[in-house]
C-alpha cells in the first residue's frame, strides 16, 4: 500500500500572548473547573456503572478531574463478548481502512483534540506544557502513523524464493482472540499505543486505562471513534487493576497481553497466565515495560556542561516518573565537586509549580501513594549513615502531591537509594576513583536487575567503545552524551530487557509483529 508520507509530528511552543497559548490554557481552566462522568464504553454504549473512583488533579488534590466509571466483572465479559463478535470483520478489512482510521485519529490529535489531550494530561497528570505536548500531542499520534507506516511493511514482507509450480504466500493475520491493553499513567501516548495500535493489525482490544491518566486516555478515544473505528474494535474499559486481570487472565480468548507498568504487576499477570495455561484456545503473547533503576556514567573526560544538564532534565523533568527517568549517577572523583555545584547551582533554578504555568519545570507527582513512597526514600537516605541528602528533601502535599528536586549522594554503591525503583524525583550520585572507570562500568552493568536506560558521557571514543560493550545488556536503550530519557517513535524504539520487560520495543514494527500470526500458504500450480 502506498502511504502518505510519515515523519515526527512537530513539537509545538506556544509563544507568550499567542492565540495557541491562550487556548491551550482555556483549555487547562475547563479541565481545572469541571469533573468529567467517564463511562465504559463497550460496542460503542457508553455504560456508567455508577461504581466510580476519582481522578484528582496532581497539583491541587481537591480537585476531580473526572470521575471514572468502573467495568465491573460482567461488564469485561460484555466487551470481551462483543470485541470477539465484530473481530473476523474487523481482521478482514482492507488494510487501507484500518490505515485510514488511524491515520485520520493521528491528525484529529494533532489538530482538533489537541488542546483538549493536552490540558487533560497537564492538569490529570501533572505534566508541563512541554511535557504534555512532547507526549499526548507528538508521541500519541507518531505512535498511529508510524504503526500504519511499519504495518504496512510487515504485510509487504513475502517469501522470496519459490520452487518450480509452486506459489508461496504469508498471510499476517490478527490474533484470534482479543488483546488486553493495560497502560500507565505517565505517557498519554503509551496509553494510545497499547490500548489501540494493536488493532491495526487486525486485532480487537480491551483497553483499561490508568485511572490516574483515564481523562486523556478517554480522549484519544474519542478521537479513534471520531476518525471511524468501529465500535466494539476497541473497547474502552476503566477497571480496578485486579478485577479486569483476573478477567482477563482466566478468559479462554485471551489472546495477548500489552503492559507498561511496574514489574510486579506485570509478575502478576504472567502468573496468572500460567495458572490458566489449559485454558487458553492459543498461547497468550505477553508485551510487557516495566520498571528501571537506570544510569547516568560520567567519565572524566565528558562534557561537563552537558553532562549536568543531561542529568537535570533526566533525573527531574516529570518529576522522574518516566521509566526511562535517570536514578543513579556516577562522577569520577576529580569532577565531582564540580559537578556537584553545578547541579546544585541547577536545582536552585528549578521552578516547581503548576503545570499550566509556563515557567513552571516541575509539578506534583501523581498522587498519594507515590508521594508517601517517595518520601519513605528520601527519609530513609536522611537516616542512613551511608548517604546525604545534598538538595531537596522537602516534600508538602498539603495542596497537592509536590516534591522537590531531591539530590542524594551514596558512599555505598549498592545503597538502597542506588538500587531500587523510586519514580520519583529523586537522584543519587555515587563518587568513583577516575582510575576505575572501567571496574566502575562492570559496576553499573550489575548493580540493577533492571536495564531500561542508561547513559555515557565521555568524549574519548574508546571509553564509549568499553561502556557500549561492558553495558551491552544493562540498558535496552543507551545514550552517548544525551539524557536517558525522551526516545522519538520511529527514531529511537523504546523498552528494556532483564527485569524492564519483554523488550518488544514500542514505536518499532517489532511491537507491531507481536500482534500478528503468520499463515503460509503453499499451493502447487
Ligand atoms: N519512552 C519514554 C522515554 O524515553 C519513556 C516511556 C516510559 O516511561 O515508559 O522517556
Amino acid at each position: 500500500t502506498v502511504l502518505p508520507p510519515i515523519s515526527n509530528e512537530p513539537v509545538r511552543e506556544y509563544p507568550p500572548e499567542s492565540e495557541e497559548r491562550m487556548e491551550l490554557l482555556a483549555a487547562c481552566a475547563r479541565v481545572r473547573s469541571e469533573t468529567v462522568d467517564i463511562p465504559c464504553v463497550i460496542n460503542g454504549k457508553e455504560v456508567f456503572t455508577g461504581n466510580t473512583i476519582e481522578q484528582r488533579a496532581c497539583s491541587d488534590h481537591q480537585h476531580a478531574v473526572a470521575r471514572v466509571h468502573l467495568a465491573s466483572p460482567e461488564l469485561i465479559q460484555e466487551a470481551i463478548d462483543t470485541s470477539l463478535s465484530v473481530r473476523e470483520e474487523w481482521e478482514q478489512l482492507d488494510f487501507e481502512h484500518r490505515a485510514a482510521v488511524f491515520l485520520k485519529a493521528a491528525d484529529l490529535l494533532s489538530t482538533k483534540f489537541r488542546n483538549e489531550v493536552l490540558a487533560a494530561t497537564m492538569i490529570g497528570q501533572g505534566k508541563n506544557m512541554f511535557q504534555a505536548e512532547i507526549d499526548a500531542a507528538a508521541e500519541a499520534a507518531d505512535f498511529y502513523r508510524f504503526g500504519v507506516k511499519y504495518a504496512n511493511e510487515i504485510y509487504a514482507e513475502q517469501p522470496a524464493h519459490h520452487a518450480q509450480h509452486v506459489w508461496n504466500r504469508v498471510e499476517y493475520r490478527g490474533l484470534e482472540g482479543f488483546v488486553a491493553g493495560i497502560p500507565p499513567f505517565n505517557f498519554t501516548a503509551i496509553g494510545a499505543n497499547l490500548g489501540a495500535t494493536p488493532a491495526i493489525m487486525g486485532n480487537v482490544v480491551l483497553w483499561k486505562p490508568s485511572e490516574n491518566a483515564a481523562l486523556s486516555n478517554y480522549v484519544v478515544f474519542k478521537a479513534l471513534r471520531e476518525a471511524g473505528l468501529p465500535d466494539g474494535v476497541v473497547n474502552f474499559v476503566p477497571a480496578a487493576g485486579p478485577t479486569f486481570g483476573d478477567k482477563i487472565v482466566s478468559s479462554p480468548d485471551l489472546a495477548a497481553i500489552s503492559f507498561t507498568g511496574s514489574t510486579r504487576t506485570f509478575n502478576t499477570l504472567w502468573k496468572g497466565v500460567a495458572d490458566n495455561l489449559d485454558k487458553y484456545k492459543t498461547y497468550p503473547r505477553l508485551v510487557g515495560e516495566c520498571g528501571g533503576k537506570n544510569f547516568h556514567y560520567v567519565h572524566n573526560t565528558a562534557d561537563l556542561d552537558n553532562a549536568v544538564y543531561s542529568t537535570i532534565r533526566s533525573a527531574f523533568e516529570y518529576q522522574g516518573q518516566k521509566c526511562s527517568a535517570c536514578s543513579r549517577l556516577y562522577v569520577p572523583e576529580s569532577m565531582w565537586p564540580e559537578f556537584r555545584d553545578r547541579m546544585l547551582d541547577c536545582m536552585r533554578d528549578i521552578q516547581v509549580g503548576e503545570p499550566d504555568d509556563f515557567k513552571t519545570f516541575m509539578t506534583a507527582v501523581i498522587d498519594e501513594k507515590a508521594f508517601d513512597k517517595i518520601v519513605s526514600y528520601i527519609n530513609y537516605a536522611k537516616e542512613s549513615s551511608e548517604m546525604e541528602v545534598l538538595a531537596g528533601g522537602e516534600a508538602d502535599k498539603s495542596v497537592g502531591w509536590f516534591v522537590q528536586p531531591t539530590l542524594v549522594q551514596s558512599t555505598n554503591p549498592h545503597s538502597k537509594l542506588m538500587e531500587e525503583e523510586i519514580f520519583g524525583p529523586v537522584i543519587t550520585a555515587y563518587v568513583y576513583p577516575d582510575d576505575q572507570w572501567e571496574e566502575t562500568l562492570d559496576l553499573v552493568n550489575k548493580t540493577s536487575p533492571y536495564g531500561l536506560t542508561g547513559s555515557i558521557f565521555s568524549a574519548d571514543r574508546s571509553v564509549i567503545d568499553t561502556g557500549l560493550k561492558k553495558l551491552r545488556h544493562a540498558a535496552g536503550n543507551i545514550y552517548i552524551n544525551a539524557k536517558s530519557t525522551g526516545s522519538v517513535v520511529g527514531q529511537q524504539p523504546f523498552g528494556g530487557a532483564r527485569r524492564s520487560g519483554t523488550n518488544d520495543k514500542a514505536g518499532a514494527s517489532s511491537y507491531l509483529a507481536r500482534f500478528t500470526s503468520m499463515q503460509a500458504a503453499k499451493e502447487c500450480l
